[in-house]
């Protein structure tokens, strides 16, 4: 059987970035990935923050556009604009593909075409089967370490610590067109990252977005629940000729179509059962009212890495509980609040214009809730809560 010290399932952000840190501290690091090309099947919007190249040492080159303005549009048709620094877009082929061969260069081995069954305890290690979809037949490895970062698939059995009863409810059934224009859109296009909030005819709730690329525009949406493939499809051709009649009025175009998962609910409240650990999407590091996922992925990652590392450093004897401890620190307050913040929009839809506009008018309060950690001085925390309690005076208004 295969030995390794540190076994990582999935090369997403997640998993990628794990590896890549891990390897580069010395640790020896082996990566599942079911696809054969990483990042190749990957269907995302993939919008960065500002500062994600540089946070985690990613050339500039997978830019395609620097989108200074997020615009976030409600029910009454409204369009409210935001400055949000810098932030970026590029694709998953790229921004997976150059973490994999950055993780490569730094000795890790991607065995690709590899589908990840499941574990057992081997004493103070973890035996993990997968199939080889190459060449046929089932394989083990052993490991000292292992961090599932599977995506919105993650599976685990019944009677696992890392089961959660909610996952399911949090899926949310997503379809998105590459539009090919045959001839560029308006500027401002290029510069902007646009959010959708609406209501399906039968009263569905609809998260949109358009989403600049260099060579095409990511035009998609999600709608909670299981959604069949015919009916996203209709609904995306119901909202494109929105944004064609704004973007590129006239304009010819050719469309590729993708789907996928997208996980919206709250994070997995068990992430490590004390051996094995759980990053990205797979422990349910989304923020459910935009979806945005990478940088939380990335960073979870991240913080596993530090966690193997510190063990074979001798610094931590259960690095399971070390990496559980660290990022419920970074990312569970928001995130938590996030979803309840959602769950509380979509109950009256109106509530998005409200939310929209009380951002635009507290610039302050639309910086303070995109921290990372809940580390807010007193008298922040007073600004928040009073915030917070005029914005629910008005949300609750009839
Ligand atoms: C339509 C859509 C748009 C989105 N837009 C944005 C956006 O603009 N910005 C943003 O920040 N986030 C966005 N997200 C969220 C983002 O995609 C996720 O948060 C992010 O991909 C999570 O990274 P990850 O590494 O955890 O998982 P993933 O990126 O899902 O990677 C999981 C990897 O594991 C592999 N895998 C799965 N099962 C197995 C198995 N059994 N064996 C071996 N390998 C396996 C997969 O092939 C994949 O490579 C979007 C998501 C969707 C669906």
């Amino acid at each position: 059987m295969q030995e390794v010290e540190f076994l990582v399932v999935g090369c997403g952000p997640a998993g990628g970035t794990a590896a890549r840190e891990a390897a580069r501290s010395g640790v020896d690091t082996m990566v599942l990935e079911r696809d054969p090309v990483v990042g190749a099947k990957r269907v995302c919007a993939a919008g960065l923050r500002p500062g994600f190249c540089e946070n985690f040492d990613l050339p500039r080159s997978i830019v395609h556009c620097d989108t200074p303005t997020l615009t976030m549009h409600g029910l009454s048709g409204k369009r409210y604009e935001f400055d949000v620094g810098t932030a970026h877009t590029t694709t998953r082929e790229e921004l997976d593909g150059t973490i994999a061969s950055l993780a490569r260069a730094e000795g890790v081995h991607i065995a690709t075409s590899t589908l990840y069954r499941g574990y057992v305890r081997d004493g103070d290690a973890t035996i993990v089967e997968y199939a080889d979809l190459k060449n046929g037949g089932r394989k083990k490895v052993r490991a000292q370490h292992v961090l599932l970062a599977q995506g919105s698939s993650a599976r685990f059995d019944a009677g696992s610590p890392l089961e959660y009863d909610a996952w399911q409810a949090g899926l949310i059934t997503c379809y998105q067109y590459r539009v090919y224009l045959d001839t560029p859109a308006i500027d401002a296009t290029y510069k902007t990252l646009e959010m959708h909030y609406y209501l399906t005819e039968t009263g569905r709730n609809v998260i949109a977005w358009m989403f600049p690329k260099r060579d095409h525009l990511s035009i998609g949406l999600g709608v909670a629940g299981k959604c069949s493939g015919k009916e996203l499809r209709a609904e995306l051709d119901a909202f494109l000729p929105s944004v064609a009649s704004r973007l590129f009025p006239g304009v010819g175009y050719t469309i590729r179509e993708e789907g996928n998962l997208l996980y919206g609910g709250a994070p997995r409240p068990c992430i490590s059962d004390g051996s094995v650990m759980v990053a990205g999407t797979a422990a349910g590091l989304v923020d459910a009212t935009t979806g945005e996922g990478i940088h939380e992925a990335a960073t979870s990652g991240r913080v596993a890495a530090e966690a193997v590392v510190a063990a074979k450093r001798g610094r931590t004897t259960s690095p399971a509980q070390k990496y559980e401890r660290d990022l419920k620190g970074i990312f569970y307050g928001r995130l938590r609040h996030r979803h309840k913040l959602m769950a509380f929009l979509e109950r009256r839809p109106v509530r998005f214009d409200v939310l929209f506009e009380h951002l635009a008018r507290t610039p302050r309060f639309a910086d303070m809730l995109q921290r990372d950690r809940n580390d807010y001085s007193v008298g922040e925390w007073a600004y928040l809560y009073a915030q917070a309690a005029l914005f629910s005076i008005r949300a609750f208004r009839p």
